[in-house]
């Protein structure tokens, strides 16, 4: 290998551009030239690609989004959008792909192994939704920017003395949602992975708390839970009389200076993408497991599953007394 490309795919998150940074300025200490592929798998398509400097990516640590800026690429989906890519990745000379994402596009990049570019995924989503790694880059950064809207949104509940419904990203999984719940002191924590009982698991807390003495309440809803937090909401007002707000944090959670720790972590992982090239690996994913950094086989990083924390959630009930 001697000329890696890097793009950013799917949804975006602090601490891409650390990883981007990482993989160029470790590419070009150990010999590669790197390009810089624009606007996810589309910028591959078209042919949006520069070659990037140690200078190019100064000044990007501390910044969130991507500068390589990202996109869902439909095309990339069709067998021509495919081959294209394919062809492009020739004229450009890319020995191998390295694409900062979650599983959708490690899902692309194993159809465009498949035409024989050697790809390296490096997982990138503020969800931690990536079923072969425990980390993914963004988590840290978008749970402690919810952390610091509940702190605000707790200030106001407890002046009024009402109940805040907290909407938080995590898509059809519930990692943000249960460890916030823990570090906001929620009364409850409602997760798509767990059915939960308006009655015992939401008003049945609330009005215990309030018997305790709480003067505000908080419940989070993770946003896999479609459309509830309204809807619990309204439902808590009605059940006990305490008024309760909604709030959906949405894209908020996305943006913002990434944390040390998603900067620490981006930094490692863009790295050991170099490394897994310099071993001459193929198709490998980046992996964050049991507090070590490793890398697996692509097709097995694919079918591999975790699940939440069962000693989290209880913790997350105990602690809401
Ligand atoms: P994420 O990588 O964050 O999971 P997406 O699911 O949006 O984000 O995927 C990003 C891109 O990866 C898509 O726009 C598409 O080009 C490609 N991709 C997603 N799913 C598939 C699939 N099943 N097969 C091939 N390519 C896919």
């Amino acid at each position: 290998v001697r000329t890696i490309g890097v793009l950013t795919s799917g949804g975006d998150a602090p601490g891409m551009n650390a990883a981007i940074r990482a993989v160029v300025r470790t590419g070009l200490y150990y010999g590669f030239k790197v390009l810089g592929i624009r606007k996810g798998y589309n910028g591959l398509i078209n042919g949006d690609i520069e070659e990037l400097t140690a200078r190019s990516v100064g000044d990007i640590i501390h910044r969130g989004g991507t500068i390589l800026q990202t996109a869902r690429s439909p095309q990339f989906k069709t067998e021509e959008g495919l081959k294209k890519a394919m062809s492009m990745a020739k004229v450009f000379g890319i020995d191998a792909l390295v694409v900062i994402g979650g599983d959708g596009s490690y899902r692309g990049a194993r159809d465009i192994s498949k035409l024989g570019l050697n790809v390296i995924g490096i997982p990138g989503t503020i969800d931690n939704d990536i079923g072969c790694t425990d980390y993914t880059i963004g988590y840290d950064t978008a749970m402690n920017t919810v952390q610091d809207a509940i702190d605000k949104i707790r200030d106001t509940a407890y002046s009024h003395e009402r109940c805040s419904v907290l909407e938080v990203m995590g898509r059809h999984a519930g990692y943000i949602a249960v460890n916030v719940g823990i570090s906001g002191g929620a009364e409850a924590v409602v997760l798509p992975e767990k059915p939960y009982d308006m009655d015992t698991d939401i008003i049945k807390p609330i009005i215990e708390g309030r018997n305790r003495g709480k003067k505000h309440y908080l419940v989070i809803v993770a946003e896999g839970v479609e459309g509830k937090a309204i809807e619990i909401a309204k439902e808590i007002t009605e059940k006990t009389g305490i008024e309760a707000r909604a709030t959906i944090l949405g894209h908020i959670q996305r943006g913002g200076s990434p944390t040390v720790y998603d900067r620490v972590m981006a930094s490692q992982m863009g790295a050991k993408a170099i490394e897994v090239l310099r071993e001459n690996k193929r198709n490998r994913i980046i992996v964050f497991k049991d507090n070590q950094l490793g890398d697996m086989d692509l097709d097995e990083a694919l079918e591999a599953k975790k699940t939440i924390s069962e000693d989290l959630i209880q913790l997350s009930r105990i602690l809401s007394l």
